[in-house]
């Protein structure tokens, strides 16, 4: 018998309190100890501290519903009855004891309280009763069964009945927790926390088919049924490997691994490697982006030392790598802390650092290695090139020399080459170079059309987050302005000296204005005339860049541009006064006016 020295009476109705929403981690946080500890006898042996067989080094988790317990088996390092009184029942209660005191005044139920390790004491948050029966690798190492109810009194004794070396510990599962009595819930969290633990995990057995010598009629091997061990794990996930032992096929089939209900296969893989100034490794994928910004479902996973932290990577890796998906590994992610503290760690931050300029030198390898390749990729990485770009300055700095534009006949080109392709004839009289672009090609190809007729070239500017982009480029690129190409009639996108003479006088266009006017909208339309070419269009509407600019950032949740979102949709009504058609409205209503 013994006494757990801590002021607060009894710890385990605040840890069940505070962490019950989390309480799914106990499993997570004994089979990593259980791993640990099998670790630590292989580091011993390979040390030649430990001289006995290691046999094969295994976890195994066992639900016995009738008993009420779950048991956590492993053939590890094992405890003494010494080292049980100083790491169990000291060391890890004062971390406990520790936690409660920081955050019994804080609980706040808004607050997601993350994953905070308590390490073997996270135990009591589903037991009312836990068990250890441990023997110890020592040699002449006397077996121990320690006992305790969540009271601050435990009982300790030497037994006969622990032949096996290593650490069963017995959780008598509380009568609210019930559901981790169901194999499936156990399977389930199995399957989450300890998916690439790096000894393997048994649970149960399953039941699985293999050929026998018989065949059957058609020649084939009759198949038998067997039991085998049911492993929840592959000790050794890609990541861990080095990049030259992997083929691509070893990469999508950890992909799939990964993300068992993703069919699609990934663009590209990014094997990530570091050991200064951090250690980090994992393997990031691209995913085929659909335009549309969504939240994937199947996020990038945290890992420490193959543990499973979280999936929920938003602020810890900058916004736009939540696109990607894949695994990062790092024993320099804390494990158990809570989430603000993991935003705030340093580690975390150069880690996100460090990510991101592996993952912006990735892809100006892949455009220097194999453009044609890259282009075929680029409409799928766009979106999130472009999202890099804008959130992040040094990203922007990288990404510019393989960012493309794609123009109206499917070309590409990088930011140098585009302004190389049209600066001679589309720089305007204030030596501005302008780009066009269209949001819409079917809807606009009129527009298309005739700027191509003057030999201007036209680019794709198609996605929600494109009218950003444009934003951010101009601010970037030296004398450049992006003009839609509606916004103007085509003599005006791009401001020339040259000016087409004008058939109709100043007097007979404010003749014709009055009657235009008289038969659209006076609220949507600004009539104006201009002199084009007799093969132009009579009549056609534009929308000034500016009023469809503020329009579409209004609509987009820019905030304090109220006013423009009020306005009502403006359009200018082009009227081509060197028309034969306008020259016929004319004499026409002259016509009218003199018979009256
Ligand atoms: P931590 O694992 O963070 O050190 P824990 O409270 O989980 O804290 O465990 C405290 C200590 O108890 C461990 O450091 C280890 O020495 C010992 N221990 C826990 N579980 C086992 C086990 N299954 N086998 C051997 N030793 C263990």
């Amino acid at each position: 018998m013994g006494t757990i020295k801590v002021q607060t009476e009894n710890i385990f109705p605040i840890i069940k309190k505070f962490l019950y929403s989390d309480n799914e981690i106990f499993l997570r946080e004994l089979v990593s100890n259980a791993v640990d500890a099998s670790q630590k006898l292989k580091a011993l042996s390979s040390m030649g501290e430990f001289k006995g067989t290691l046999g094969s080094l295994r976890v195994e988790v066992i639900v016995d519903k009738a008993a009420g317990t779950i048991t956590i088996k492993d053939n590890g390092i094992g405890m003494t009855s010494e080292e049980i009184e100083k790491y169990i029942t000291q060391i890890a209660f004062s971390g406990a004891e520790e936690f409660v005191n920081k955050y019994k005044d804080k609980v706040d139920k808004n607050v997601v309280i993350g994953h905070f390790g308590l390490g073997f004491y996270s135990a009591f948050m589903v037991a009312k009763k836990v068990e250890i029966f441990s023997l110890s690798y020592k040699e002449n190492a006397k077996a121990i069964r320690w006992e305790c109810d969540g009271s601050p009194e435990y009982q300790m004794e030497d037994i006969a009945t622990k032949t096996e070396r290593g650490t069963d510990i017995v959780l008598h599962i509380a009568d609210d927790c019930l559901e981790y009595l169901e194999t499936t819930k156990i399977e389930g969290l199995l399957k989450k926390y300890c998916k690439f633990l790096p000894v393997e995990i048994k649970f149960g057995t399953r039941k699985e088919f293999i050929p026998t010598e018989e065949k059957d009629k058609d020649g084939k091997a009759v198949q038998k049924e067997i039991e085998t061990d049911n492993i929840i794990n592959n000790p050794t996930p890609a990541w861990t490997k080095k990049p030259a032992e992997l083929t691509d096929e070893d990469y999508k089939s950890f992909y799939h691994e990964l993300y068992p209900m993703q069919f699609e296969e990934p663009l590209f893989n990014i094997h990530l490697n570091v050991d200064y100034p951090f250690n980090l490794t994992g393997i990031l994928y691209f995913p085929r982006l659909s335009n549309k910004l969504e939240m994937p479902k199947d996020r990038i996973q945290l890992y420490s030392n193959q543990v499973f932290v979280t999936d929920n990577v938003e602020n810890i890796v900058p916004d736009f790598l939540t696109l990607l998906r894949g695994v990062i590994d790092s024993p320099d992610i804390p494990l158990n802390v809570s989430r603000s503290y993991l935003q705030a760690d340093s580690n975390v931050k150069k880690i996100s650092s460090h990510i991101t300029k592996k993952v912006a030198d990735k892809l100006e390898e892949l455009f220097k290695k194999d453009r044609a390749d890259f282009e075929k990729k680029w409409d799928d990485i766009k979106v999130f090139v472009q999202y890099g770009m804008m959130s992040d300055e040094k990203f922007f700095e990288k990404a510019k020399n393989f960012a493309l534009f794609k123009n109206t006949e499917g070309k590409y080109f990088t930011f140098e080459e585009y302004e190389n392709h049209v600066k001679g004839n589309q720089t305007d009289t204030d030596k501005r170079i302008i780009y066009l672009y269209t949001t819409n090609v079917s809807e606009q190809h009129a527009y298309i059309d005739a700027a191509k007729s003057r030999g201007y070239d036209v680019i794709l500017m198609e996605t929600m987050i494109d009218a950003h982009y444009i934003n951010q480029l101009e601010s970037k690129l030296k004398d450049t302005s992006f003009v839609r190409v509606d916004s103007d009639t085509v003599d005006k996108l791009i401001k020339k000296d040259e000016k087409q003479p004008s058939k109709l006088s100043e007097e007979q266009n404010k003749k014709l204005q009055p009657v235009i006017e008289g038969v659209v909208p006076k609220e949507q339309f600004m009539v104006v005339f201009e002199s084009l070419s007799e093969k132009d269009a009579p009549m056609l509407i534009t929308r000034p860049e500016f009023m469809r600019r503020m329009k579409d950032m209004n609509a987009l949740g820019g905030g304090g541009m109220n006013f423009y979102g009020k306005l009502a949709e403006m359009y200018n009504l082009v009227v081509n006064s060197n028309h034969p058609l306008i020259s016929r409205l004319l004499s026409e209503t002259n016509a009218d006016k003199s018979r009256l």
